[in-house]
């Protein structure tokens, strides 16, 4: 028994299974199928990769809100948190945005 990439979601299972045991994809060796299902894999990723810069922009925005929060900047915790939630949220934002780019320049 060898391991192999699912042609769907890359994760590696039997050559022996007939469908992927993680996403149900059926296994074939039709080019069509595999090209349909190597397109959808990357529509997916495209769309987790928004999902994190939205959670990484919310971050930010919620992190700004909690520090700035009535028109002053804060004191006590809410410094400190809002500030790192901001740092956060930024420096998510950023690799995501690098990531997207990438992905992109990978499709060719
Ligand atoms: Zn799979």
């Amino acid at each position: 028994m060898a391991l192999i990439h699912c042609p769907s979601c890359a994760k590696r299972i039997s050559d022996k299974a007939p469908f992927c045991p993680h996403c149900q994809f059926a296994r074939t060796d039709d080019p069509e199928s595999l090209e349909r299902a190597a397109r959808i894999r990357q529509i997916k990723h495209n769309q987790s990769l928004m999902t994190h810069s939205f959670i990484a922009l919310f971050a930010f925005v919620g992190g700004f809100a909690l520090w700035w929060w009535g028109g002053e900047a804060a004191d006590g915790w809410r410094a400190p948190a809002g500030i790192g939630l901001m740092s956060a949220g930024f420096v998510g934002y950023l690799i995501t945005r690098v990531r997207i780019v990438l992905a992109k320049r990978s499709k060719g």
